[in-house]
């Protein structure tokens, strides 16, 4: 099957067609009724340095996504194809949308938590935790009750591809809970080394959190693990969920029945809420994070590498 893409070369956008196979890895027989028989990766965009931090807008069935190593941000549609967002972004990394289906983003590079208002000015909403700057956020989640959880590693401090370096003031690397309608911040998950990507369950009972200090050093985690949630307000009793190999769990989203779609290095990973693997959707290159989008939320979106691909599932995701 033919698809169209669109690339990017310098700011110059071109468009080509690709030939993309469909490429699914199943170990447990629930896998196969995630997936459609006939269902095709297509590779929709690339021209990133890095493709990371997809989100999905149904109002224009568009896609933002962050090239956060090469400080742009990119919007994607069928229609329009590739555009450039954000030159430079600061080097924005994970985007969501919030209830009023605002962008809201972490930004490595200005070591804060960023929102696009509806007039498309783009307000700083926290940059600070008892007075001290933040790391550099890499990835957040928007709760139903509007606070935004975010992770807060140190790679925009310690790689100089993924912002404009500086000292941590932060006494660790933590996951924070932030509440846009008071101000109120505070870690809720200060166990970890390098928290990186995180979702919730469907019912939000729980929080996945991946540690990825592998990219530290060869010896550091590459696993996500799940904590409970205490009144919408705290997690706690952090355990191992499922280790993550190869690669490392970058960025992740949970299904409407509560399996978790991650990225490695070799594809999407595809584990049951009870911790079993059930399978892989290969991906060419390797993946950083994933979104679920289309009208009826059962296509994922998936950055890796320089590129963007999507897939239509046989399930649909929970996130707005
Ligand atoms: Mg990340």
């Amino acid at each position: 099957m033919v698809k169209e893409a669109v690339i990017v070369i310098n700011n110059q956008i071109k468009r080509q067609e690709i030939f993309m196979p469909e490429v699914i890895e199943i170990y447990d027989d629930r896998m196969s009724q995630l997936v459609r028989p006939d269902a095709t990766l297509q590779k929709l965009a690339d021209g990133a340095v890095h493709s990371e931090g997809p989100v999905y807008f149904h109002e224009d069935d568009s896609v933002i996504w962050s090239d956060a190593h090469g400080n742009r941000l990119f919007r994607w549609n069928k229609s329009d194809g590739m555009s450039v967002v954000r030159d430079p972004s600061n080097y924005q990394s994970g985007n969501y949308r919030d209830l009023e289906g605002r962008l809201v983003a972490c930004l490595s590079g200005d070591r804060a938590i960023i929102r696009r208002e509806h007039n498309g000015e783009w307000k700083i909403l926290v940059d600070r935790y008892q007075g001290n700057r933040l790391n550099s956020p890499n990835d957040l989640v928007v709760k139903r009750d509007g606070t935004i959880w975010f992770t807060d590693p140190p790679y925009g401090l310690t790689q100089p591809n993924q912002g404009y370096g500086g000292k941590e003031e932060q006494a660790g690397s933590y996951v924070f809970r932030f509440d846009p309608a008071t101000g109120e911040i505070y870690p809720v998950v200060t166990d970890m080394e390098r928290p990186n990507g995180l979702c919730f369950s469907p019912d939000e009972s729980l929080l996945y959190v991946s540690d990825t200090s592998e990219f530290d050093y060869p010896q550091g985690h590459h696993y996500i693990r799940v904590y409970t949630v205490v009144e919408g307000q705290r997690a706690t009793d952090g355990r191992v969920f499922a280790v993550i190999e190869p690669g490392q769990p970058d960025g992740f989203r949970v299904d409407e029945h509560g399996n978790i779609f991650t990225s490695s290095q070799d594809s999407v990973q595809v584990f049951a809420a009870d911790g079993t693997r059930l399978g892989k959707i290969l991906v060419p290159e390797t993946s950083t994070n994933l979104t679920f989008g289309g009208q009826e939320r059962d296509r994922l979106f998936i950055t890796a590498g320089k590129s963007l691909y999507a897939i239509y599932l046989n399930t649909r995701g929970v996130q707005q």
